[in-house]
């Protein structure tokens, strides 16, 4: 497959977009093979498709390679949402509007609402009506240009809840069209009727050696908030994770300051994510682990959080800053990555070039993969084609998709119906 004559070719490195004007990509075996202007394309000879992959020709392309003409678009790598709860039983639209009303979520919480009532949810539902919603949840972010997502459990809280959602994951990720990527996150909240320490028991002896054994999770997360995994307890649950060959990921300092940052830089996270309020010696900690800072934007608007990550900060310190959706039920039902994108410059102060990174590249880090997230010969040709003319509007038309085609491993999987 070639496309040529993108108005914009954004190749994305660690440090720019890498905009290529009136750009061209020749893909192969499910792969990018070149990357350059059309006009190099064009004047190329007779190379053979071979030695494409590491010198700077095209080669010669198949006379029968359907060739996209990306006339008028941006061309970008999918974008890659590195944190999402979207399995889970029933949404909360009462507990919406009663917020709007004036309660606050603790206090929802406290009546029996907020995760729990998820939780009783989740546990009621079949493994075959959690794999039908996140079906339809999962191609609603494939139109809106998701290529990759990484999926939490975290709404059982017990053992064969948790390993019911694992497997609806597994589920999902065999026969959807996108890579997903499974994180175990037993350690959401505990559970009524057991006291935390025989809870973390349970994680630490029980869950997580059947979540490992049975290949269920690439990661193990825990929610760490003095209220509810305190960071001595969240590191105990971490480490056990790790010993069983999980990569530990942490919710931090979302709420309040509870050293999430610092215990995520102490175990060797691959990435703290929220961090609206994290302690400067935290960031600094992060960054000298190398632990990738995960800002979840729509969660701020949807929360109405006074609190913003520190954005100038992270920046200052030179920390990888990813994006996510943080879809769920509760705190966000924003899934779509190019309003995330939004919203990290309007709420955040991200520079637009940053926002992009942050969901394509930095994301992809946040996930330990490293062919997607940018478009290089050897990269999975996971592609969009947007309706836009230049990388601004992604962020500046606030709510539009601009998602024309999604291409994933150098297939078509999703054109939009309207011109
Ligand atoms: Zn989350």
């Amino acid at each position: 497959m070639i496309i040529k004559h993108a108005s914009q070719l954004l190749v994305v490195s660690d440090q720019s977009l890498g905009i290529i004007e009136d750009g061209a990509v020749v893909i192969e075996k499910g792969r990018v093979a070149w990357v350059g202007r059309t006009q190099d394309l064009q004047e190329s000879g007779n190379q053979g498709i071979e030695d494409s992959r590491v010198s700077s020709n095209p080669g010669t392309l198949e006379p029968s390679a359907p060739v996209i003409d990306a006339t008028g678009c941006v061309v970008m790598p999918g974008f890659v949402d590195c944190h999402t709860h979207l399995v889970f039983g029933g949404y909360r639209d009462d507990e919406f509007e009663q917020r709007l009303q004036g309660r606050t979520y603790k206090e929802i919480a406290e009546a029996g609402g907020g995760i729990l009532a998820t939780v009783s949810r989740t546990r009621q539902a079949t493994e075959d009506e959690l794999h039908t919603a996140g079906t339809a949840r999962l191609q609603e972010m494939l139109e809106w240009g998701t290529t990759t997502c990484e999926v939490k459990s975290g709404y059982g809280l017990d053992t064969e809840t948790e390993l019911k959602m694992l497997r609806v994951i597994r589920r999902l990720a065999a026969d959807s069209a996108q890579t997903v990527v499974p994180t175990f996150l037993g350690a959401h909240s505990v559970p009524p009727g057991v006291s935390k320490p025989d809870y973390i028991r349970q994680l630490t002896e029980e869950m997580i050696p059947r979540v490992a054994q049975e290949g269920l999770a690439r990661f193990c997360d825990v929610f760490c908030e003095n209220f509810v995994f305190n960071a001595v307890e969240s590191r105990q649950i971490l480490e056990a994770g790790r010993r069983h060959g999980l990569e530990p990921k942490i919710h931090a300092d979302e709420i309040e300051p509870s050293g999430g940052a610092e215990t995520a830089a102490r175990v060797g996270a691959v990435s703290a994510e929220h961090l609206l309020v994290p302690s400067e010696a935290g960031l600094r900690a992060m960054k000298e682990r190398g632990v990738v800072a995960v800002l979840l934007p729509g969660t701020s608007l949807f929360l109405r959080t006074q609190a913003k990550a520190p954005v100038a900060k992270m920046r200052e310190l030179g920390l990888t800053m990813a994006l996510g959706s943080d879809f769920n039920p509760g705190s966000c039902t924003v899934l779509a990555m190019p309003i995330v994108v939004s919203l990290a410059c309007l709420f955040y102060g991200m520079t637009i070039e940053e926002a992009i990174i942050g969901a394509t590249r930095n994301a992809a880090k946040a996930l330990r993969l490293d062919d997607v997230g940018s478009i290089a010969p050897g990269m999975a040709a996971d592609l969009l084609i947007l309706d836009v003319p230049n990388y601004r509007h992604i962020a500046y038309r606030l709510g539009h998709n601009p998602v024309r085609q999604v291409i994933k491993a150098g297939r078509v999987i999703h054109t939009r119906s309207r011109a």
